[in-house]
């Protein structure tokens, strides 16, 4: 692979033990890497480089993650991947709803973290790139003709259900919490709509599959894709 195809990550991370094996792991992995250590130079970072997404430690000396968040946002769309040292933490960062697109609770596994930036990646792509069909089992969604069909008959959804089934399949059996599907579909930042995303997803149910879309306790959904 040519520098130009490795993934740019910059990792923000103020403890060196984690830094360097996250560090290590990712550049094991093939991508390209680069730290930041405290809130002021994330951002500095992050847009220098550009990256293709961030792994964001919330606790953070200078500014909090959020506030990394929050100053890159303003000038350019980076994928987060969020670090929180507790779990209470990371129910706080979900009730925000702070444009973080996936969350990962100290201690991780190096595993774990490689498959959420790669889920991340790819749902990051350019449109281009996702159009045609996503398809899960018996179901088919065509992206450019937005016709949704279950068990080879037509389905007919909503627009917004079928944006939100959209983003669903593009996470690729990723967890989208309600705050973040809120953020994509209907482009809110709050959580105050929560119970709308609740109520389009027993709508798509009702008119695909009790099982299609599943519930994550707690945190909010995702689609399952079976193993080949
Ligand atoms: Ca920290």
């Amino acid at each position: 692979m040519s520098d130009a195809d490795r993934p740019r990550i910059l990792v923000v991370e103020d403890e060196p033990d984690i830094a360097d094996a996250v560090q290590a792991r990712l550049e094991g992995e093939g991508f390209e890497v680069h730290v930041a250590v405290d809130g002021p130079s994330a951002v500095t970072r992050a847009l220098e480089l550009d990256p293709d997404l961030i792994v964001l430690d919330l606790n953070l000396p200078g500014f909090d993650g959020l506030e990394v968040c929050r100053r890159v946002h303003a000038q350019r769309r980076i994928p987060v991947v969020m670090v929180t040292a507790r779990d209470h933490e990371s129910d706080m960062l979900v009730g925000l709803g702070l444009g973080a697109d996936d969350y990962l609770t100290k201690p991780f596994s190096m595993r774990e973290l490689v498959a959420r930036i790669r889920v991340v990646l790819r749902r990051a792509q350019p449109e281009q790139e996702s159009a045609g069909s996503l398809n899960l089992g018996s179901l088919s969604l065509d992206v450019e003709r937005r016709l949704t069909t279950y068990d080879g008959a037509q389905v007919h959804l909503t627009p917004t259900e079928f944006d939100l089934l959209r983003a669903l399949l593009e996470a690729n059996g990723g967890v989208l919490s309600r705050e973040v599907l809120l953020h994509r579909v209907w482009g809110y930042n709050d959580s105050s709509g929560s119970r709308t995303v609740d109520s389009h997803v027993r709508s798509i149910r009702r008119k695909t599959a009790d099982d299609i879309v599943r519930t994550v306790h707690g945190i909010g959904y995702a689609v399952v894709v079976p193993t080949p």
